[in-house]
């Protein structure tokens, strides 16, 4: 791992009414390990670098010190959508751990996103944290196949492991749930496989699924995308090709029907996918440093 240094940390987010209701934005460390064939994060309108390479930002436990003591308003703290921030680095400089304590400690809430069971290590404060602000946890899990997820996100733990993170960190009175995106066109869109995760969702104590049945793909993100399928899928590159030219968005071809399935699994198993009833779900209101009602 390599170390940077930041100028700021938190960044304030004009979406999150859209997304998961989330009031600022962190990314304690740039690039990511795990090599997710489809990642987005290596397009190339993020100017980054050498994306597999990790960057710790050296600095940020001060400067989010700094920038957590002035802030008035206690929202809730995205972290980990530009890399995954529990990657094998985590465990060794805790530099997430010890953004948590700083959370912990000036009373904001916190949404992660993550593919990695190393989250279960930080348990304990994502129990502080959720006793008096607003905590959510959202595994991306796009198949419930393990020899699958290992081709398609080769450097982190297979579905079932998430899955079991899943369960104690329900069991541990944690909101969270699935973020099924993407889903694979040709690859992951099966019928039998999006009902199998659902119904395992439901057996793990996940509370929320939620997909756009479908997956991005421009500079960068496209031709590492398409040599992988050329290394494991022989033949789909020329079908990406001709069903989707050079798309940015590419919903899966039976995209009407198989978000009805989803739905019709998810109601039965009565697992949220709506944004608006995650957040209603999860987010509790915090004026000041009180926590005074549920919605
Ligand atoms: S975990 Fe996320 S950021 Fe990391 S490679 Fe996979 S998709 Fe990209």
């Amino acid at each position: 791992m390599e170390f940077i240094k930041a100028k700021t940390i938190l960044t304030k987010v004009k979406y999150g009414a859209e997304w998961y209701g989330i009031d600022y934005n962190m990314n304690l460390y740039r690039g990511c390990p795990h090599k997710c064939i489809y990642c987005d994060s290596r397009s190339s309108c993020y100017h980054i670098d050498n994306f597999d390479v990790v960057r710790g930002k050296v600095n940020s436990l001060s400067i989010l010190e700094q920038e957590l003591s002035k802030k008035k308003e206690k929202g809730v703290i995205g972290i980990g959508s530009m890399s995954d921030t529990y990657n094998p680095f985590e465990k060794v400089y805790k530099i997430t751990r010890g953004s948590l304590k700083l959370i912990a400690k000036y009373n904001f809430g916190v949404s992660i996103d993550t593919k990695s069971d190393l989250i279960l290590r930080d348990i304990d404060l994502l129990k502080e944290i959720n006793a008096k602000n607003s905590v959510i946890v959202k595994f991306t899990i796009t198949t419930p196949n393990d020899d699958l997820s290992q081709v398609i996100e080769p450097n982190v733990c297979v579905s079932s492991k998430r899955l079991q993170a899943i369960k104690t960190l329900s069991d541990s009175g944690i909101f969270v749930g699935i973020m099924m995106n993407p889903v694979l066109p040709f690859i992951t869109d099966k019928e039998e496989d999006i009902k199998t995760l659902v119904r395992l969702a439901y057996e793990n104590g996940a509370k929320f699924i939620h997909t756009f049945m479908g997956m991005t793909l421009r500079g960068n993100e496209r031709d590492y995308y398409f040599q992988k399928l050329d290394e494991y899928f022989k033949g789909l590159k020329e079908k990406y090709i001709k069903y989707y030219g050079d798309r940015y968005n590419c919903i899966v071809p039976n995209y009407k029907y198989l978000f009805k399935v989803f739905v019709d699994e998810c109601n039965k198993y009565g697992i949220l996918y709506k944004m608006s009833d995650i957040i209603k779900a999860y987010k509790k209101e915090i004026i000041g440093s009180e926590q005074l009602t549920l919605f």
